[in-house]
């Protein structure tokens, strides 16, 4: 039986609001505090109605409740995460950091009215991608560029303004997958163009794209394969032999290049990767990327080439529907900017300082986190070893980067627990878990986060 009378005892809003323990904190935000209480005292009655709560809490238990109820309200859903993976380009962790260079040109664009779309010089309505043009030409040699949501948007949008209802050959070794749910062909159909494969999934010869080309042809497109390799028995025409074969035909050699690399990456000892003015200068005509890949900026799809190709596209309704706004400009212009300087790029932008980032340094790294875990009387076994990092996003598939690793176990918790307890923290630690330790990989933990690990785990074992 439910005693309906133990409900009076219940304290009213208006008297919580004035608590002592409250009174304070709910002037900042009365409303919302008022909706709070009110929303939990109708489950508390509620509760005791359905029997589900035999006693009702008591006035301390109610103020106690309230106040976890308000932090949880407060917290942000999306926030801030400690990476110790060593995955670089971390997809389910946001990809690409931007650099703290671009900072100030953010908040320019955020906070105060700009020239977006403001043709400073003559007094007129401007284009948003004018802003990028001089940059891209400098870095890239391209003509024209145009910026749009990301790299899907990019393939869309280029085929559906080049290719709308003809055909795009292309090889069966890159019709490929690409991240979550980018599937080539299927973005293929969706910009209304239609596909002529060729050759097969390990050789294609540049006759097999020769035979195809008839006057249904729109293109020809190259799908560099970020991330994955066709590797042994394998076989594709040079680019340059491509863009002969397109321009002997009147058609555009279109290459999606992804990971979008503006300096070679080989001399930080990592495999080759086409530099998108390479792919310029062997003749394709329009080339796209993503922003926050290799290129370590905000989540954008640049298209670059040829302005008879990248103009019609700025008139494309769908480029309304896939334009990227004001911030994520600002942020591009100032990535690039830093560029210029190639020095300057790979120690400001922080995915390239990680790629760069020597098995010294993170050896060093490592060891000097050993000694902190090392000097606690934390119940724990601490380990050190030699592991790998991976460039993610895509990237440099079949290759690791050399780091060294930190690994902690502990009797009073099982690495379950440990890996649980890091990740649920009001500052969340993704870490690893291989062979009953909890590891930390110092490439992808970002100056100052090593006290905060500390300072978590102090909480955790201490
Ligand atoms: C990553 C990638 C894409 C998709 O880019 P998003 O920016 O994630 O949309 C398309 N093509 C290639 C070759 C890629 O590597």
């Amino acid at each position: 039986m439910v005693d309906f009378k133990q409900l009076a005892n219940l304290p009213s809003v208006d008297y919580l609001l004035k608590h002592p323990d409250l009174k304070e904190r709910v002037k900042e935000s009365p409303n919302v505090w008022k909706e709070t209480i009110r929303h939990l005292l109708e489950n508390i009655r509620n509760s005791f109605v359905s029997n589900e709560l035999v006693n009702l809490p008591t006035e301390e238990e109610i103020i106690h409740m309230i106040l976890n109820e308000k932090k949880d309200t407060d917290d942000f859903s999306l926030k801030r995460v400690i990476n110790a993976t060593g995955t670089i380009v971390h997809t389910n962790l946001g990809r690409s950091l931007l650099s703290s260079r671009v900072k100030e040109q953010l908040e320019t664009s955020a906070f105060s009215y700009s020239n977006l779309e403001y043709n400073l010089e003559k007094g007129e309505r401007g284009s948003r991608y004018q802003h990028l043009e001089k940059i891209i030409q400098k870095l890239t040699g391209a003509e024209d560029v145009v910026v749009v949501n990301n790299n899907a948007a990019a393939v869309m949008l280029a085929l559906s303004t080049l290719i709308p209802n003809k055909e795009v050959v292309i090889s069966r070794g890159e019709l490929v997958e690409i991240g979550g749910s980018f599937r080539i062909p299927e973005v293929i159909e969706l910009s209304g163009g239609m596909i002529k494969e060729v050759g097969t999934t390990n050789k294609t010869h540049l006759k097999d794209y020769e035979k195809v080309i008839t006057e249904e042809t729109g293109a020809i497109m190259k799908v560099h394969t970020s991330n994955y390799r066709v590797i042994g028995f394998t076989e594709s025409p040079e680019i340059t032999e491509l863009a002969e074969l397109a321009h002997s035909h009147d058609i555009p050699l279109i290459n999606d290049l992804g990971s979008g690399l503006l300096i070679d990456m080989q001399q930080f000892g990592l495999p080759y990767e086409p530099t998108i003015k390479e792919s310029l200068d062997q003749g394709c005509d329009v080339v796209m990327f993503s922003g926050d890949k290799l290129l370590g900026g905000p989540q954008v799809g640049v298209i670059v080439g040829k302005k008879e190709f990248i103009e019609p596209m700025k008139k494309n309704q769908l480029l309304r529907a896939l334009r990227v706004d004001k911030l994520t400009l600002s942020a591009l212009e100032a990535t690039l900017s830093l560029y210029l300087e190639p020095e300057v790029a790979v120690q400001e932008i922080p995915t390239l300082q990680m790629i760069s980032k020597s098995y010294e340094e993170c050896l060093e790294e490592a060891k000097s986190f050993e000694e902190k875990l090392s000097s606690t009387k934390w119940p724990i076994q601490i380990k050190r070893e030699a592991g790998k990092s991976q460039v993610g996003g895509g990237s440099y598939p079949e290759y690791q980067l050399s780091t060294e690793l930190v690994g902690i176990s502990s009797d009073d918790l099982s690495t379950t627990q440990l890996e649980e307890k890091l990740r649920k923290n009001d500052l969340p630690i993704i870490t690893r878990v291989k062979n009953n330790c909890v590891w930390f990989d110092v490439r992808t933990i970002r100056e100052g986060e090593m006290e905060e690990i500390m300072q978590q785990l102090t909480h955790i074992f201490q």
